[in-house]
């Protein structure tokens, strides 16, 4: 059974990691690495890390556990009825769709930076 998941971040990534075993597992993603680690980005950035480090499972890592990894491909609509992901650069068939593509903040930063102030101020007087 195929399963087809749209993002490789920690969650698309740690899905295909449990699953390879017992499904075909596809993933998209629209960056042009595999998987990376996030909070090690700056230590990598200024030198305090190994690329190793960084990026911990390499493109041969998928390729031995039967992973289809298609980076660089923006996933754009789901056909539901054809269950079929359309990108761009071409189309994923699937049994199974994960959309792992993260999140965005909605509204506005300031507001919400400024909530979190006052809870922890709150926090004090408890
Ligand atoms: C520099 C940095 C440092 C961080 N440090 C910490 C930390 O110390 N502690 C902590 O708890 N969290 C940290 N985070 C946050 C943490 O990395 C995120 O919470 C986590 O990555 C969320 O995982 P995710 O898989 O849900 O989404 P993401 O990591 O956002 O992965 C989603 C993936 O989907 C892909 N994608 C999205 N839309 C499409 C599309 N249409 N087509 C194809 N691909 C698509 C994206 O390219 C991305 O690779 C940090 C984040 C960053 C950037």
């Amino acid at each position: 059974m195929r399963l087809l998941i749209v993002g490789n971040g920690p969650a698309g990534f740690s899905l295909a990691k449990e699953l390879y075993n017992d499904f075909e597992v596809e993933i998209l993603d629209r960056e042009c690495a595999p998987y990376y680690n996030k909070p090690m980005l700056s230590h990598y950035i200024a030198g305090l890390i190994d690329r190793e480090k960084l990026f911990m499972y390499s493109e041969e890592w998928y390729e031995e556990k039967g992973i289809k990894l298609r980076l660089g491909v923006n996933a754009r609509r789901v056909d539901i009825s054809s269950k079929r992901v359309i990108a761009d650069g071409g189309s994923f068939d699937y049994d199974i769709l994960v959309l792992a593509t993260g999140a965005v903040v909605l509204g506005d930063i300031k507001k919400s930076i400024e909530m979190e102030r006052m809870i922890k101020e709150s926090l004090q007087f408890i």
